[in-house]
């Protein structure tokens, strides 16, 4: 079990390796559950698969100026390592935090990158996951095989990112750019740029290209809210001063950031109205009393149903009041030679377009999964407290939170899991499998997001191919935190709705 074992394939040459768990992608989430995994579990022989050169998942894919965390890094940082710097991050700081981590914990002997896993079929006969992948420098097929599957690798392609379908998009003459995709050679010294969009995205790209651009135009259908604040937190400014130890730091101020925000989630429920006012209002002084704050930036949902950008300094709209940039609120018709012809019947011109646009949802990395020879559809599925599926053995997802910090869950989903794997040894099993008990099979069928709780496009353009979700706690990912940091160590191992073999 510990020892890796290279063995030969019977039906052919091929050299096959064995490892105890197979963890898919070397981001921020497949690099803390290693960690967990090494500290929980030391005994077990585990690999990293990850497609890129590189660790870093999202922070090594986007590479547009001014990419930065929207998260503060005490929460988006792991609770087992202090974040010392301002609590938003530029994605090299957080790339530099995530090489100490695997440094620190020798977790590099265990990452082999240039992997893209592309099959992973499950055998009941074995009660093993083959799991085949393609080195993508030299195009050979290798493989593995593997006890439990540790799926990391994110909720979206990182090979391309989401345009919509625009009119006429070959006529215009200049140059179209997706940020997930940013090119070294752009050039932006005083061209005029549209982006398009008004995510986070936009949000933070803007600022930063607005002192080199002609001019930059923020267009978006429809308005987003973003929260302003100082890219510093006054209580670790202090508890430093007091020399402090960094452990302390980070893990007073996490408690701080956690509290505040669920009190502000709360808050969103019980008095969007008053939410809403002080979001806006903190736009108002600075944009001043004559900026058409109605149209470019209140948005018609409540607060909390998209996540809610953080705009640290107010740099953007530092950048709207400084005439360098603005906004359009408008959609569009049609992309023209020079621009964009908006549906109001004006045109935008533009040297180059960036489609801030969005992400391709992608369910567990592209990869197909088969079990016992049948191809497996997700959405066939029901979820375990979005980390398990039924029907699938020895399988986990980290996928985090929105609202909160992504990586709170990673910590969680790697206590379930390291509590799992020592429960069957101890039960001298090899197999888990998620099944709905006899009290769960009238439950209603859900897509895997309530939309009325949460909406971004990327989720709403893709729900029909991911898990279900019931109307219990054990069958939804419920998106709280606060809930689930309490309710998942008391998850019971021996519920029915975990059949083991
Ligand atoms: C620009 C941007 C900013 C964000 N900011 C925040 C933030 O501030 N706070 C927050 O909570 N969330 C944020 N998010 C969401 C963010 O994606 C997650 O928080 C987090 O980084 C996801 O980490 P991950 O390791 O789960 O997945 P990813 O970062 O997506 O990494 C997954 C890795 O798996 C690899 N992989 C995928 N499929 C395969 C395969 N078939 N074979 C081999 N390898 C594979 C990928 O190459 C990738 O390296 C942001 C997202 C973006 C795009």
């Amino acid at each position: 079990m510990n020892v890796m074992t290279a063995v030969r394939a019977a039906s052919d040459t091929k050299t096959v390796e064995h490892f105890d768990v197979l963890i898919v992608g070397a981001g921020i989430s497949g690099i803390g559950s290693a960690y967990q995994l090494t500290k929980q579990l030391p005994d077990r022989s585990f690999v990293i698969l990850e497609s890129q050169d590189g660790f870093g998942g999202t922070w090594l894919t986007h590479r547009y100026p001014g990419i930065r965390s929207d998260s503060d890094l005490h929460t988006f940082g792991y609770s087992f390592k202090p974040w010392v710097g301002p609590p938003i991050a530029t994605a090299e700081e957080i790339k530099s935090y995530m090489g100490e981590v695997i440094t620190e914990n020798d977790l590099a002997r265990h990452i082999r990158y240039k992997h893209r896993i592309e099959r992973a079929s499950w055998s009941s006969d074995t009660n093993l996951w083959t799991v085949e992948a393609v080195r993508t420098d030299s195009k050979e097929p290798v493989t593995f095989t593997a006890n439990f599957l540790w799926m990391c690798q994110g909720y979206y392609r990182h090979s391309e990112g989401y345009t919509p379908d625009w009119k006429n998009v070959d006529k215009f003459k200049g140059r179209i750019v997706h940020p997930q995709l940013w090119p070294d050679d752009i050039d932006l010294k005083d061209k005029r740029v549209v982006v398009i969009g008004s995510g986070a995205t936009a949000a933070t790209l803007i600022p930063a290209i607005a002192g080199e651009c002609a001019h930059v135009t923020m267009l978006q259908r429809s308005p987003t809210y973003f929260r302003i604040g100082r890219n510093a937190i006054e209580l670790a400014e202090t508890l430093r001063q007091l020399r402090v130890k960094e452990e302390w730091v980070h893990e007073i101020v996490r408690r701080k950031i956690l509290f505040e925000q669920d009190a502000f989630t709360k808050r969103c429920l019980a008095e969007p109205e008053q939410v809403k006012a002080e979001l806006i209002g903190q736009i108002t002084a600075i944009l001043g009393p004559d900026y058409d704050v109605a149209t470019h930036f209140t948005p018609t949902y409540r607060p909390w149903r998209q996540r809610i950008a953080f705009i640290p300094d107010a740099d953007l709209f530092h950048g709207i009041k400084s005439g360098k940039a603005s906004v359009v609120t408008d959609e569009i018709d049609r992309f023209t030679e020079n621009g964009i012809l908006l549906k109001s019947g004006k045109e935008l011109t533009a040297d180059i377009i960036v489609t801030a646009t969005g992400f391709n949802l992608c369910m567990l990395g592209d990869i197909a999964f088969a079990i016992d020879g049948k191809p497996l559809n997700f959405g066939d599925t029901v979820t375990y407290r979005g980390m398990m599926f039924t029907g699938v053995p020895n399988m986990a997802w980290v996928f985090g939170y929105f609202r909160a910090s992504w990586t709170l869950r990673t910590d969680l989903v790697a206590d379930f899991v390291c509590r799992l794997l020592t429960h069957m040894t101890a039960k001298g099993v090899t197999r888990v499998v998620p099944k709905l008990r006899p009290e769960d099979h009238n439950m209603p069928r859900l897509p895997w997001i309530d939309p009325d709780n949460f909406n971004p496009g990327y989720m709403m353009r893709s729900m029909h191919r991911m898990p279900k979700r019931g109307d219990k706690p054990e069958w939804q990912h419920s998106q709280d935190y606060w809930a689930e940091k309490d309710e998942f160590p008391k998850i019971d191992l021996d519920d029915p709705a975990f059949v083991y073999g």
